[in-house]
């Protein structure tokens, strides 16, 4: 018998504050160029203030100037 994968203790690194992130703490994927092959695990609160600087645009956002840029 073996544990599931899902209650396995993981833990990552932020990669906005190179901290460590617990699996079962708030977090957030993000998704480096829209390639979610690249996805990592940041602190929700790095996410969120990285959002606050204009940093970290969303899926929809980043979809959104992807295009104004092929449109010139
Ligand atoms: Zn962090």
């Amino acid at each position: 018998m073996r544990p599931a994968q899902s209650l396995r203790p993981a833990s990552y690194v932020c990669p906005l504050c190179d901290g460590m992130l617990h699996a079962t703490s708030a977090h957030a994927l993000l998704a480096p160029e829209g390639d979610v092959s690249k996805r990592r695990h940041a602190h929700m609160d790095c996410v969120v203030a990285a959002r606050r600087r204009g940093e970290l645009p969303t899926e929809d956002e980043f979809r959104k100037s992807e295009k104004r840029r092929r449109g010139r």
